[in-house]
């Protein structure tokens, strides 16, 4: 099975994209902000200190999200594939998903950016605050930190994949069903 990585700015649309891969090709779903919001809503260590972070729009230290990944990859079925949404997001924990990958003896297949304007992506997150539970999304400060933790240590993962050649992107402005084949196609490609 492939193993995915879905990469772009907070608000790109990767959980939606990746969402709609589970139900088409019955991938896992494995999102670190999703589960640093579960953490916090069963109020555990990780999730109390976490909270704090996740409201200032900064990134949790890369051991805490490598350990809850590598806990959770460990404890998987062989050969399913994964879809990787939010996960890494520094280079540390690039490094550390290959050390994982490794033991387990298994590979990423492909990056896929979603790529978006800071414009839209600020009123995407605006107007899904609006719905959502999260208090991060109503900020507009805080969601100007995390694009700007994005731009500072998240962005340069482009290249690391790039190195590797296993870097691909999706204009993702266009409806959701259009980028959503678009990343069907690299995916089928591969
Ligand atoms: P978005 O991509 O829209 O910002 P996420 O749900 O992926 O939303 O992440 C929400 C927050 O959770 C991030 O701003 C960050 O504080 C924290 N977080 C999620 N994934 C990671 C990660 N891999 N490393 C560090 N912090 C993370």
């Amino acid at each position: 099975m492939k193993h995915i990585l879905l990469f772009g700015p907070p608000g790109a649309g990767k959980g939606t994209q990746a969402q709609l891969l589970v139900d088409k090709y019955k991938f896992i779903h494995l999102s670190t902000g999703d589960m640093l919001r579960d953490e916090i809503k069963r109020s555990t260590e990780i999730g109390l200190k976490a909270k704090k972070i996740i409201d200032s729009g900064q990134l949790v230290p890369d051991e805490v999200v490598a350990e809850m990944v590598r806990l959770r990859i460990k404890n998987m079925k062989d050969n399913t594939g994964i879809i990787f949404d939010g996960f890494p997001r520094t280079v540390a924990q690039a490094c550390k998903l290959d050390e994982i990958m490794n033991d387990e003896k298994q590979e990423i297949a492909m990056m896929i950016a979603i790529d978006v304007h800071d414009e839209e992506i600020i009123k995407r997150i605006l107007e899904r605050g609006k719905i959502s539970q999260r208090s991060d999304d109503r900020d507009i400060n805080t969601i100007k930190n995390r694009i700007d933790t994005y731009n500072q240590q998240t962005a340069i993962l482009a290249d690391y994949y790039k190195q590797q050649k296993k870097f691909k992107s999706v204009d993702g402005i266009g409806s959701i069903e259009d980028i959503f084949q678009k990343i069907c196609k690299l995916i089928e490609e591969a």
